[in-house]
C-alpha cells in the first residue's frame, strides 16, 4: 500500500526535472545546428578547366557520380554538415546545388558543357577536395572559349573571403527527385515503371567468398543498394528490392517479389567466383536451359545450389520440371533480355576495362519465375585478390551501380 502511495507522489518531481530537461535542451538545439561543421566550396576558373575546391575541418569520404553534365559529389560524415559557396563566375559550372538527407550529403555540380571530365584529388591536413572539371573534347573546348570572353584566365579567382560570403542555393532532397532522365526517354519506355533488383545471397547463404574473406552477399546488398538511389533519382520509376538486409531468401521467392510487384525488368546482382584466381572481368547472364559454355554452365550449377543448403536428389528432378515451366515464362522475353544483357555487358567492359567476357547464357533459377525482362550480372571476380579489393571499395561499388544504371537507361532507349 504504502509502495502504491509513494509512486504517485514521485511522479510530480520526475515530470518537473524531464520538463526542465526539455527546456534546456530546446535552448541548446538551435547552437547545436548552427555548430554542424562548416563546409566551404569555392569555383576557380583557370585557362582550360575550372576548379572546385571542398574545404571542411573534418575529414570527409567523398564519392563521384557523373550522369551527362552533372557531376554528383556524394558526401559522408559522422557530423552534420553546413555548406557554404561563393556566387558562381564560371565558364564551365554553372550551377551548385545541395541537399542533405538521411541517406547522406549530396552536392550537385552543374556543368555548362554537355559532357565534361574531371579529376580528383584529396589532402588530409587541413581537408580538401580539389575537382579538377575540363572538356571532354577538343569541340567542346572551342564552345567553352567562346563564353564569357571577360574572363583573364588565371586573374580570375574568386577570393577566399567571397567564397564565405554567400549561403548555397539548396536542391530538391533525394526523395524529391527531378528524375531528370525521364526526359530523354521514348514513350514506349514510359510502359516500364517497376525494377526489381535482386542482390544475390544473403543470410546464412554467403555466396563467393574473397581471399581477404570478403562475402559475395555484401557486396551483392551494397551495389544493389547504390543502384537502387541512382535509379530513383534520375527517372520516375519505382525500385523494389528482394532482400534490402542479410537475410535469407530463396530463389522462388526472389521470383516471387518480381512478380507481385508487377517488375518490368529484373536484375539479379552478383559477384564471380573461379577456381582460377586470375579469372577477371564482368558478365551478364540471360536465361536459357542450356548454357552457352562450360564455364557458364559450372556457374549456374553453383549460384542455383549452395553448399549450405544441399537438396536432395528428389527435390532436384522436382527442380528440373519447376525450370523447364518457369523457362518457358522466361521465354516470352529472351530477346528483351538478351538486349538489357547486352547494354550492362558493354558498360561493365568499359568500366572494367576488360577484354568482352561476354554475355552469356545459363539456366539461372532465379531468373525462370521472372515474367518480364530478366538478367543476372556477375559484376566482377571476387575470387581475384585484385577485384576482391576493388568490389570492398566503396568508390568501386558506385561506379558499378553506375554503370548498370546507364546499361538500363541504354536499354530504355532503344525501346519501340
Ligand atoms: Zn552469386
Amino acid at each position: 500500500m504504502a509502495k502504491r502511495r509513494s509512486l504517485p507522489s514521485g511522479f510530480p518531481l520526475v515530470k518537473i526535472i524531464l520538463l526542465s530537461f526539455i527546456i534546456i535542451s530546446s535552448f541548446f538545439l538551435p547552437s547545436f545546428s548552427q555548430t554542424a561543421n562548416l563546409v566551404q566550396v569555392k569555383v576557380e576558373d583557370k585557362v582550360d578547366l575550372s576548379r572546385v575546391i571542398i574545404m571542411a575541418n573534418i575529414p570527409l569520404e567523398v564519392f563521384f557520380n557523373k550522369f551527362g553534365s552533372i557531376l554528383e559529389v556524394r558526401i559522408k560524415s559522422e557530423h552534420p554538415l553546413r555548406f557554404r559557396s561563393s556566387p558562381i563566375h564560371s565558364r564551365l559550372v554553372r550551377s551548385l546545388g545541395w541537399a542533405s538527407t538521411k541517406q547522406g550529403n549530396l552536392l550537385v555540380i552543374d556543368c555548362s558543357l554537355s559532357d565534361f571530365q574531371y579529376e580528383s584529388s584529396i589532402r588530409r591536413q587541413p581537408f580538401q577536395v580539389e575537382i579538377k572539371l575540363k572538356p571532354a573534347s577538343q569541340e567542346e573546348k572551342i564552345i567553352l572559349a567562346k563564353k564569357s570572353p571577360d574572363l583573364k584566365g588565371d586573374e580570375k579567382i574568386l577570393s577566399q573571403a567571397e567564397a564565405i560570403g554567400s549561403s548555397f542555393k539548396s536542391i530538391d532532397p533525394i526523395e524529391k527527385a527531378t528524375h531528370k532522365d525521364d526526359l530523354s526517354l521514348p514513350a514506349a519506355a514510359r510502359r516500364v515503371k517497376t525494377i526489381v533488383l535482386d542482390p544475390g545471397h544473403g543470410g546464412l547463404e554467403t555466396g563467393a567468398k574473397g581471399p581477404r574473406g570478403t562475402l559475395e552477399k555484401d557486396v551483392n546488398l551494397a551495389i544493389s543498394l547504390k543502384l537502387k538511389e541512382i535509379i530513383e533519382r534520375r527517372l520516375a520509376l519505382r525500385v523494389v528490392l528482394t532482400r534490402d538486409q542479410d537475410i535469407d531468401i530463396s530463389l522462388e521467392n526472389r521470383a516471387a517479389v518480381a512478380n507481385n510487384n508487377r517488375a518490368d525488368l529484373f536484375i539479379s546482382i552478383h559477384a564471380n567466383g573461379a577456381f582460377r584466381p586470375k579469372a577477371r572481368g564482368s558478365e551478364t547472364y540471360f536465361l536459357s536451359l542450356r548454357a552457352s559454355d562450360e564455364e557458364a554452365r559450372r556457374l549456374a550449377y553453383l549460384e542455383n545450389n549452395s553448399p549450405e543448403f544441399e537438396k536432395k536428389i528428389e527435390e532436384e528432378s522436382q527442380d528440373q520440371i519447376m525450370m523447364i515451366l518457369w523457362d518457358m515464362a522466361q521465354s516470352a522475353f529472351l530477346k528483351q533480355s538478351s538486349q538489357l544483357a547486352e547494354f550492362i555487358q558493354t558498360e561493365l567492359n568499359n568500366l572494367l576495362e576488360t577484354a568482352n567476357r561476354g554475355v552469356k547464357q545459363a539456366p539461372f533459377k532465379v531468373l525462370t519465375g521472372v515474367a518480364c525482362p530478366a538478367v543476372l550480372v556477375e559484376v566482377a571476380f571476387i575470387s581475384n585478390p585484385e577485384e576482391e579489393e576493388k568490389l570492398r571499395d566503396e568508390n568501386f561499388q558506385w561506379s558499378v551501380a553506375q554503370a548498370i544504371y546507364q546499361g538500363i537507361i541504354n536499354y530504355l532507349r532503344k525501346l519501340s
